[in-house]
């Protein structure tokens, strides 16, 4: 079951999360692999997709907002567009755009920044979005200032949250064909605390400044230990126990099942039938003359729905499908 468990270091102004898609994330990859137009998708790929998936779920567990957080890749290698969305629900969907192959084991720079013009995006798009609103949207590089490549999407993000809450930041991504996972460690404003100490206050701004917090370096060094390998295989007590046995954790209830991360998207055959309705009987009949099906993949997901001519006639005569305002003939 696809799980996300946050938690505190007691007394310390670190937090941490870490997110386990199982059952979410194969989801992603069956509905992708049913697609006789797509096939599946290169490992790479995959493996990419799986880690936007999971620091989507991390990322919009981070903040307060009623809404969907879409990360998106636009790249300029031989993966076009890379996209993971995760409500505030955590239901989530994910998809990638591919045009050519992609060999087992490239980094990002092979994938998404061959020409140094790869972007990622961040955008949140409020549930109750007024019309004319813009989405708020940040766009990073995949490099750094120094045009030195990011290897991993986890550099990435990292830069990214750095650099838009001023906050120290440590992520850990990974994911295979079975598993995307993710562990976040963020070091908390003390600002507040400071000023409610009054004399220490100086102190505690030199504590709150990027990179001089010993106790998040100290979390931060025991966090980026964590091999990929250990994030896909190990369960999350053990991750925990393993990586930071000699500090004080304060553990909140995982969301899992219903309550946690898992799998949604918006299509449904009866959708795709009714978009199909909308094209017109005519329409739909040219296109079985050509052809044995009409197969439509949603663009959000990749799941593929496939209509045949008896399928097709039933969407045009189902009484229960009329639009309103019009009446069966008996
Ligand atoms: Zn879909």
């Amino acid at each position: 079951m696809s799980e996300l468990h946050k938690f505190l270091f007691d007394g310390l102004p670190v937090r941490g999360m870490i997110v386990r898609l199982t059952d979410a994330w194969t989801e992603v990859l069956r509905r992708r692999a049913g697609n006789t137009e797509t096939g599946a998708y290169p490992p790479a790929v995959g493996e990419l997709l799986g880690e936007m998936a999971a620091a989507g779920v991390l990322m919009q567990s981070n903040i307060k907002f009623n809404g969907a957080l879409v990360l998106q890749i636009f790249g300029d290698g031989p993966v076009k567009l890379a996209v993971a969305e995760v409500q505030s629900d955590l239901g989530l969907r994910a998809t990638a755009t591919v045009s050519g192959g992609v060999e087992p084991g490239v980094r990002l720079p092979g994938m998404v920044n061959l020409g140094g013009t790869g972007r990622c995006a961040i955008t949140l798009d409020p549930q109750d979005r007024q019309p004319g609103q813009q989405p708020y949207q940040g766009v990073v590089p995949l490099q750094d200032a120094n045009g030195r490549k990011f290897d991993r999407l986890s550099d990435v993000l990292q830069h990214y949250m750095l650099q838009s809450e001023q906050l120290d930041a440590t992520l850990v991504l990974a994911a295979n064909g079975e598993v995307a996972a993710g562990l976040l460690i963020q070091r908390m404003p003390v600002k507040g605390e400071a000023n409610l100490a009054g004399a220490t206050e100086s102190a505690e701004q030199g504590d709150d400044r990027l990179g001089h917090n010993e106790d998040y370096n100290r979390i931060a060094h025991l966090a980026a230990s964590l091999t990929r390998d250990e994030l896909l295989t190990l369960d999350v007590d053990t991750i925990l126990r393993r990586l930071f046995w000699e500090e004080r954790l304060l553990r909140f209830a995982p969301r899992q099942g219903v309550d946690g991360p898992r799998f949604a998207c918006t299509c449904s055959r009866g959708r795709v039938a009714g978009m199909l309705r909308n094209l017109g009987v005519q329409e739909v009949e040219s296109i079985l003359a050509e052809r044995e099906d009409i197969e439509v993949g949603c663009e959000y997901c990749g799941q593929q729905y496939r209509f045949d001519a008896v399928d097709a006639a039933q969407i045009f005569t189902s009484p229960a499908e009329l639009p309103p305002g019009t009446r069966a003939v008996q």
